[in-house]
């Protein structure tokens, strides 16, 4: 009962912390790291289901200690299948009429890629044709949301998705049809309609029937991603990706509002099921599709992103369009910390229009809307002074 209190409490914005395994490259120091804490090896610890903690031994000091706190913590020996399973309440809620949005941040190496898609390597940029158990967020997802379908197949949505990358705030379609559209790097200008919704024209929406499909698409997209030429990145960690499942009522549901697609009362009790609340009256942020299908209506929203790496460049000796991107990436990062601030703020304006990203975002932070941030980080001294600034980001926007 206290639990379930406290998660009435806590409101839309989670943030869940992974600490990845300590791989072999996290050793090799760098000069600037192994000024401020010259004890290689795992500083970073899960020291308990909803606490990290940072351990710094300087030598001739006394060792220093921080702790952060988040809704959940994830040391290095979590499975993807826990990760995912936290989260899986999301996608009831999705059904329920509530729109989603579960995002990844972190600085470039944390486990962003590895959380939300799955294990990758050079020769294979789909990221997703791994064993099943390394599969990410992003399919699993997929998967749910279809088996919570097939549950209730009187009322199926319709489900709608689209694939963008946002590179150096322009927003590029990864689902173009010949790809030509990528390929010539056409750049898609958001507009705002007259009811205050953030849309992209001319953006494909593809229907997906089943989780096969939908993975398809993904991996379709993802692989683009990586290698389409004309952007000039060769790294996906310089863009943000951002998967967009958009759910319709079916037509012949006309205007039934949205039933509880399986909160039942026993799962509302359990302390693993957290964020089950009942369907909103109205879903005021959902938003209907581009489609020309009539008369199907709006549900909910779920995006699923794997932000750009969070880290603080240094932009002096970084010059054209390496100091281009950073720039790009630092403020998109810096609006999206704007509205988290503002939301917790209970500020009127929330400013959603300072960058691509938050503005893609809008319907899906916000409001009714239900935000799950992980928060990856990387165990090593070597990466902490990022970790201590991913850490401090993700504490505040709780
Ligand atoms: P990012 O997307 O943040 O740049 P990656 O997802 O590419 O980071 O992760 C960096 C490396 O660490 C990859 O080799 C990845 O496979 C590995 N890795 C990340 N998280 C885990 C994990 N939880 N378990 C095992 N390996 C991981």
């Amino acid at each position: 009962a206290l639990h379930n209190s406290l998660v009435e409490l806590k409101g839309n914005i989670r943030v869940h912390c992974r600490i990845r395994p300590f791989l072999s490259f996290d050793n090799k120091l760098d000069g600037s790291a192994s000024q401020n804490c010259p004890t290689p090896g795992e500083v970073v610890h899960a020291a308990d289901d909803e606490t990290v903690l940072v351990r710094c031994a300087l030598p001739g000091r006394p060792t220093t200690d921080k702790t952060y706190s988040f809704e959940r913590v994830y040391g290095p020996a979590a499975s993807q299948a826990v990760v995912f399973e936290d989260l899986r309440p999301l996608l009831i809620s999705l059904l329920d009429g509530y729109n989603v949005c579960i995002m990844a941040y972190g600085q470039t190496g944390s486990g962003k890629s590895y959380t939300m898609l799955g294990p990758h390597s050079e020769d294979d940029p789909t990221l997703l044709s791994g064993a099943r158990e390394d599969l990410g967020i992003i399919p699993r997802a997929a998967e749910e949301l279809f088996r919570l379908i097939s549950e209730n197949p009187s009322r199926s949505p319709k489900v709608d998705v689209s694939i963008v990358e946002i590179y150096n705030n322009n927003v590029f379609d990864l689902l173009a049809k010949d790809n030509s559209t990528v390929m010539s790097g056409t750049k898609f200008q958001m507009v705002s309609t007259q009811e205050g919704r953030s849309e992209v024209p001319r953006l494909t929406c593809r229907a997906v029937t089943s989780a096969v499909e939908f993975v398809g698409l993904i991996h379709r997209g993802v692989k683009l991603r990586v290698q389409h030429p004309t952007l000039v990145h060769k790294n996906s960690s310089r863009s943000h990706l951002m998967v967009t499942a958009t759910l319709t009522t079916a037509s012949s549901l006309g205007s039934t509002a949205p039933q509880s697609s399986g909160a039942s009362p026993q799962k509302k009790a359990g302390a693993g099921n957290w964020w089950i609340t009942p369907p909103p009256a109205s879903s005021p942020h959902a938003v209907p599709v581009d489609s020309a299908d009539p008369p199907g209506q709006a549900l909910a929203r779920l995006q699923l992103v794997d932000l750009a790496g969070s880290e603080c460049a240094a932009v002096s000796g970084v010059t054209g369009s390496a100091l281009k991107e950073t720039s790009f990436i630092n403020r998109s990062l810096a609006a999206l910390a704007d509205v988290l601030g503002a939301l917790s703020e209970h500020r009127d304006h929330i400013p959603y229009r300072n960058s691509k990203l938050t503005h893609l975002l809008q319907d899906s932070i916000g409001g009714d809307a239900k935000l799950l941030m992980i928060l990856c980080v990387s165990p090593g001294q070597k990466h902490m002074a990022e970790t201590l600034r991913g850490l401090t980001f993700g504490a505040r926007a709780r």
